[in-house]
């Protein structure tokens, strides 16, 4: 094992504090395609920032829920893979203290992780926004399946909107204070399958970077702190990880 690779577990036994941030590259190897890549999969002729935006829910539910009965058809049946299950060991033997995930997949609380922080909301449930009621996904999928319209509709005849963030709409305020406040205590912040570049993970290590704590990355291809990095590991997400969890 190259010293490279020695560097990552070593942190993480002086840390008091590490914290996991993680994002669509950690969902990969489970079979989801980072659906912000454009070309990839289902959404290679739709550009999701227009479809999965709130204004099309609101003003053609039919449309935006004929592309969210895709999003949820690929998640259907995918499973945590290494990367998930080895961030979860590292909280049960207390070295990890919190996971904080632009993902809305559900693969960390699957895997094992406890209440991990989703920014951007999760498909797990879904919420009328006229009487509050929310439904889990197995229910809005029967409800969306027994529609005319395909539209999942509350009992007082609302269309569910997905407890995801869409695109225009804010991220929700205690998720996004629990992550900055994570991310400033931390003495590591470990940052696996995400580019960095989006809002608000993008200005996470910043926060742990200025409060003295170091950032280590495992990701493939670049990010704005490369450089800043105590690490950056750029192979296999489930080999880097399980490698760390292997060497503790
Ligand atoms: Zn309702």
């Amino acid at each position: 094992m190259s010293s490279t690779h020695d560097r990552l577990p070593e942190l993480i036994r002086s840390a008091r504090s590490v914290v996991a941030l993680t994002g669509a590259g950690i969902s990969v190897p489970s079979g989801i395609p980072d659906f912000r890549s454009p070309g990839t999969g289902l959404w290679a002729n739709v550009d999701p920032m227009e479809v999965a935006h709130i204004s099309v829910w609101r003003r053609d539910p039919a449309t935006f829920w004929g592309f969210y009965g895709q999003r949820f058809a690929i998640l259907d049946g995918k499973q945590p893979n290494g990367a998930h299950r080895a961030l979860a060991e590292l909280e049960r033997r207390g070295a990890l203290e919190a996971v904080i995930t632009q993902n809305i997949d559900g693969l960390h609380a699957a895997a094992g992780s406890t209440d991990p922080i989703e920014v951007h909301g999760s498909v797990a449930t879904a919420s009328c926004m006229s009487c509050g009621v929310s439904f889990p996904l197995g229910e809005t999928r029967e409800r969306m399946d027994a529609d005319p319209e395909g539209i999942p509709r509350c009992d007082c005849g609302h269309p569910l909107k997905p407890d995801v963030v869409l695109f225009g709409e804010l991220l929700p305020e205690t998720e996004i204070q629990r992550g900055y406040e994570l991310a400033a205590r931390a003495d590591l912040l470990l940052c696996v399958g995400s580019s960095l570049e989006v809002w608000p993970v993008a200005e996470l290590p910043q926060v742990t970077l200025d409060a003295g704590g170091a950032v280590a990355i495992v990701t493939m291809g670049d990010t704005p702190y490369d450089h800043r990095a105590a690490v950056k590991l750029s192979g296999d997400v489930v080999a880097e990880l399980e490698a760390v969890v292997a060497a503790l």
